[in-house]
């Protein structure tokens, strides 16, 4: 094949009559093809990303597979080449010359060519600390990592509610950053040098802080993102667009030349107000926030009604369209949920609505709305606490949790076609509609605590006496072997001898939820509990969520670029195999390089935040302030911001990833990597008792992988 493409390649090279060549390579090593057929280097190569998934074959009649989808793949080849030559137009940069991120590699060459036109000496470095001209002294001053704010508020929402995709947030902040700037009363850039730039010398200069040391970056960047805004709305140009929507992932990647840490904590915190108001702006217009981060909202909206929710959201977008300060954010209804179910982010349930091909197809028949036969009812539950317990009792904790959203809801339905067939009699006025509407609501508050203290009390306990039944007669068999298994638990797994006491503690937890029945739940827990004679106020009685998460932000896929946040503790897909791109098509795995790298680099930050940390008082909790004070000024003695088993908390999260990532690898490195670790924690200096810690907690976690 390699001749065949050798010969090819020379009768264009010998006749030369189409004008210019390009060669288009796509394989999972370049280099070794091009050793391999030596014409290439005639030509001027481009490289499309290969797909590992291209690379497995069987050992027997591979050719055809090979041939198929080498065949598709050139048929592709030429889109993707048009693409490239249009991104290579609009940004200006020749076409062999894109690295394989391009969206970040054109985001920085566009900042750095709008820096170089303001006369800004450009801080262009390989390792994500920028290259400023000082000592590297200064490094460890750059901190990363910020907090992304998540609210969730806990409950069960029993009227329709509304799920949102946040976009452009970060587009909207960088643009709206000086109306935000003026309503914190210039409090945000610090020191405004925009007022008079002539005025201060260098020395002045050395000791302004950070923020106000970046601002004139951020306002390039600021002039940059409006010329992308103004190519995307004006000439609908693609590129421009993705730049927008990746904006937010270019500032935070430690992979862009350009990155500032300065600049990205300044944006974050634009973000954050704004991000705050537009939550206001939502309460205001009368929605309940159930949940809301940087990227999706997702709101109660008090109807009970699903075109009702639908059109009370649509109006409450365009509310929030004309407001000036939320201007560039767009808000997306992504699902509609019927009755929901929420502990956190990794916890909820709820019956989803289904949307039938779009909005106006469901509002143009309401009156289908009230009628949902059985099959239509689409339960989704995804709690991640399931996941701590024993398989037996998996099944039934869903089973009864989507009972507790199922049963009263379509005792809601009913009564609701009740209601309607009344009023279709004689006629009423909207205050009576809306007195009527109450009272279905508290009857179905009394129809759900009757459900409580009869049908769930009677099948929990059925369940619970069935679990220990079980349990009996299984402990016997393999009691050995559940010992030892319960011993080498990786962190954060907490599974106790007693499946049924698990059971009634997460159950109980889950429907706990419901603020209006809790009182009635707690009732049913107590008389569980007796039944596996645990006292209702004892501490293995109580709820504990086990699992911990450890986000690794951005991670991008090499071969369709799609990014995404992954949660490595939680999510289920990683745990089980290897770590790959969630788009159905694609598939590719990660680099793990990369991610472990950039692990390695989070687990640096952190340690060093902790040394770099205040001390703070005891009393008054007052930052010190005096470098040799013993006390303070209030004569509380002085502690550390963040205490040692906060901070092994946060590594926990790191090591547990770690420790699942050799596991499913199979590769046995542990050791390897816990030399890393020792490096990491010795070479930054730790102080001896954390150190000492630190390092037994991980050598007790090893060692007990030795054994299995
Ligand atoms: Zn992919
Ligand atoms: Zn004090």
């Amino acid at each position: 094949m390699r001749l065949t493409i050798a010969s090819n390649l020379k009768e264009i090279d010998r006749h030369r009559h189409h004008g210019p060549v390009i060669a288009v390579l796509e394989c999972p090593n370049v280099n070794l093809m091009k050793t391999g057929v030596r014409v290439l280097d005639d030509f001027p190569c481009v490289n499309i990303p290969s797909n590992a998934r291209d690379c497995q074959y069987q050992t027997l009649g591979w050719q055809i597979v090979a041939a198929k989808i080498g065949m598709q793949r050139c048929a592709a080849s030429s889109q993707w080449l048009n693409e490239r030559i249009s991104l290579s137009r609009y940004a200006h940069v020749p076409l062999g010359n894109f690295e394989l991120d391009w969206l970040i590699h054109t985001a920085d060459i566009f900042f750095s060519r709008a820096l170089r036109d303001q006369q800004q000496v450009l801080w262009i470095s390989d390792n994500g600390i920028p290259d400023l001209g000082g000592t590297t002294e200064l490094e460890s001053c750059f901190a990363d990592e910020v907090n992304q704010p998540v609210l969730a508020y806990p409950g069960a929402y029993r009227k329709v509610a509304a799920e949102l995709k946040l976009h452009h947030l970060a587009v909207n902040a960088l643009l709206k950053s000086n109306q935000v700037n003026e309503m914190e009363g210039g409090a945000l850039f610090g020191l405004d040098m925009d007022l008079n730039p002539g005025a201060h010398d260098i020395n002045e200069m050395c000791c302004v802080d950070e923020a106000a040391s970046c601002a004139p970056a951020f306002r390039v960047l600021k002039q940059l993102i409006q010329r992308c805004l103004a190519d995307a709305v004006t000439s609908g140009n693609v590129f421009a667009d993705a730049l927008l929507q990746h904006l937010y992932r270019w500032i935070c990647s430690p992979q862009s030349k350009l990155h500032d840490p300065a600049v990205h904590r300044m944006l974050h915190k634009v973000m954050q107000k704004v991000f705050a108001l537009l939550l206001a702006e939502f309460r205001k217009l009368g929605a309940t926030i159930i949940f809301a981060n940087f990227s999706k909202v997702i709101i109660d909206t008090g109807k009970s009604d699903l075109s009702a929710a639908k059109a009370y959201c649509d109006s409450l977008l365009r509310t929030l369209q004309t407001r000036d300060l939320f201007e560039w954010i767009e808000l997306e209804p992504l699902q509609f949920w019927h009755s929901l179910l929420f502990m956190d982010q990794y916890n909820y349930g709820g019956i989803q609505a289904k949307v039938h091909g779009g909005s106006p197809d469901s509002t143009s028949k309401p009156n289908n709305e009230g009628v949902h036969d059985e099959s239509q009812v689409d339960i989704v539950s995804s709690w991640n606490i399931a996941e701590n317990l024993p398989k037996a009792t998996q099944d039934h904790f869903i089973l009864v949790v989507s009972e507790f959203m199922y049963i009263p809801w379509k005792y809601a339905q009913e009564q609701e076609v009740i209601r309607a067939s009344m009023r279709n009699g004689n006629s009423c006025t909207p205050s009576i509609a809306a007195a009527t509407a109450e009272t279905i609501e508290s009857h179905v508050t009394e129809y759900i605590r009757e459900q409580i203290s009869s049908y769930f009390t009677d099948k929990l306990l059925r369940i619970v006496r069935d679990t220990i039944l079980h349990w009996k007669g299984m402990s016997k068999s393999i009691s050995d072997q559940h010992i030892s298994y319960g011993d080498r638990q990786p962190v954060g797994n907490i599974h106790t001898a007693d499946p049924a006491l698990e059971f009634i503690k997460n159950v109980c937890a889950v429907l706990a939820l419901d603020q209006h029945v809790q009182h009635n739940v707690l009732i049913m827990r107590k008389n569980l509990l007796k039944y596996v004679h645990v006292r209702e106020f004892a501490p293995e009685a109580e709820f504990q969520n086990p699992s911990m998460s450890f986000t690794l932000p951005n991670v991008i896929c090499s071969y369709c670029n799609d990014c995404r946040d992954i949660d490595l503790c939680r999510d289920r897909a990683l745990l089980a195999q290897e770590w790959r791109c969630a788009v159905p098509q694609c598939g590719q795995p990660y680099d793990r390089g990369v991610m472990e790298n950039a692990l390695l680099q989070i687990v640096r930050q952190r340690e060093r935040l902790y040394h770099l940390q205040d001390l703070v008082c005891h009393k008054c909790n007052q930052v010190k302030a005096a470098h040799l004070a013993e006390h303070c000024a209030c004569a509380g003695s002085f502690r550390c911001k963040e205490g040692v088993s906060e901070f092994w908390n946060k590594m926990q999260g790191t090591l547990f990833v770690l420790i699942q990532s050799d596991h499913q690898n199979q590769t046995h490195q542990h050791k390897e990597k816990l030399m890393i670790w020792e490096v990491v924690i010795i070479h930054h200096d730790l102080k001896p008792f954390v150190m000492g810690r630190v390092l037994m907690n991980l050598r007790s976690l090893f060692d007990d992988r030795e054994f299995a």
